[in-house]
């Protein structure tokens, strides 16, 4: 995947596909351990994408609840991930490789930054 190939031209290491959480079917697609970021690479059509929302017409409110129900099920993924401190970052599948693995190295760099400053008051 290009966006990984990215990261990891930009020297960060990472797990894939990997489950942080007690509920071990709900897997990171890309997981920063230490710094605890979890990132999402979400497919436009699975998880809803606002610019790609073109369903099926055949059989099209199964498809509907289908994909409601994983949009249900992401935002409770990430409800979960954030009480257990992770940060979550949610890219589309249509986003820009390069502006994603900026977006994400960003992150890692500023969390990296506030642990090393435990006592500093998080915002
Ligand atoms: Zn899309």
């Amino acid at each position: 995947m290009a966006l990984r190939r990215e990261l990891h031209r930009r020297g960060l290491r990472f797990r894939v596909d990997t489950p942080v959480l007690a509920d071990k079917r709900r897997r990171v697609d890309i997981v920063f351990g230490p710094t605890k970021v979890a990132v999402f690479v979400d497919g436009c059509f699975w998880h809803g994408c606002p610019v790609h929302a073109t369903q099926p017409r055949a059989n099209s409110s199964y498809w509907r609840d289908k994909i409601a129900t994983n949009q249900r099920r992401d935002r409770d993924t990430d409800r979960q991930l954030e009480a257990a401190s992770w940060m979550v970052i949610r890219i589309w599948e249509h986003d820009d490789p390069i502006g994603a693995a900026s977006h994400i190295e960003a992150a890692v760099h500023r969390r990296r930054a506030e642990l090393r400053r435990p006592s500093r008051q998080r915002l």
